[in-house]
């Protein structure tokens, strides 16, 4: 099925991106526990473990498409007193949202940068890990945003992606399709009352490469021991590199 909502050119699709995040900013969490069943928490808890974040020494963490937070406040909660995290998002919407969350809970331990992950307003070398949880399907130019990633990066530092991918549990497949076009947009009409942003939701996820097609996307941006995980029967998939 296309919606023809995604066949624009590539300049258009960020704008189009905006609008879409900007209209939902606000019903955001809540479109997102509605949306997976609560399921979204296990996937980011997921991508935690995998990051185990440093308790004993500094740790210095990007998350990119940081949106709401919810990456972040996970990351210093698991890590120790000198994990820091930048929260980098394109909408300042998205960001809004993300600070009143926060509150003062972390003090200085959290910074809020509006930037775009394909050219990022950071130096080189100035992070131990890079994430990006259900961003790198916006972004227009992927392989972009992998190589910000890897100029950002320090020596030994790490590159995790948590991304809706593809099912190909026999059944399993069925059913995610009919939820993905029948259920997801009249969810986002009755809730977030926009039928549209929730259309392009489920086809961005359509068109988002396959795991092996995206792991070799990530060693041409240089990444080595580049690999990745299936979660929940492969409706997401955490991708994996190191800068090395
Ligand atoms: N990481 C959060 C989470 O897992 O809940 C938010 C994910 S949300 C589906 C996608 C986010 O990507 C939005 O906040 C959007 O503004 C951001 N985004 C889209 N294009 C971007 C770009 N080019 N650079 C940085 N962020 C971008």
């Amino acid at each position: 099925t296309d919606f023809g909502f995604t066949r624009v050119p590539l300049d258009e699709k960020q704008g189009r991106v905006n609008e879409v995040f900007r209209s939902v900013a606000q019903r955001y969490d809540l479109m997102n526990d509605l949306m997976s069943g609560g399921l979204h928490r296990a996937w980011k808890s997921a991508l935690i473990s995998t990051l185990r974040p440093s308790r004993t020494r500094p740790f210095d963490l990007l998350d990119v498409a940081g949106g709401t937070g919810d990456i972040a406040f996970r990351a210093l909660e698991a890590g120790g007193p000198d994990t820091r995290v930048t929260v980098l998002d394109i909408n300042d919407a998205m960001l809004g949202v993300g600070r009143e969350r926060a509150g003062g809970r972390f003090g200085g331990r959290i910074a809020f940068v509006a930037g775009n992950a394909e050219a990022l307003p950071l130096p080189d070398r100035a992070f131990d890990a890079y994430t990006i949880a259900f961003g790198i399907r916006n972004v227009p130019r992927i392989e972009r945003a992998l190589a910000e990633a890897h100029r950002v990066l320090r020596v030994g530092g790490r590159f995790l992606c948590l991304e809706f991918s593809h099912v190909d549990v026999p059944g399993l497949d069925r059913i995610y399709d009919a939820y993905s076009f029948r259920v997801i947009p009249r969810l986002g009409e009755w809730v977030a009352g926009d039928k549209e942003s929730y259309r392009y939701l489920v086809e961005s996820i359509r068109r988002f490469p396959t795991p092996g097609a995206f792991e070799g996307m990530i060693a041409e941006a240089g990444f080595a021991r580049v690999s990745h995980r299936r979660l929940s029967g492969g409706i997401c998939a955490i991708h994996s590199g190191w800068k090395l």
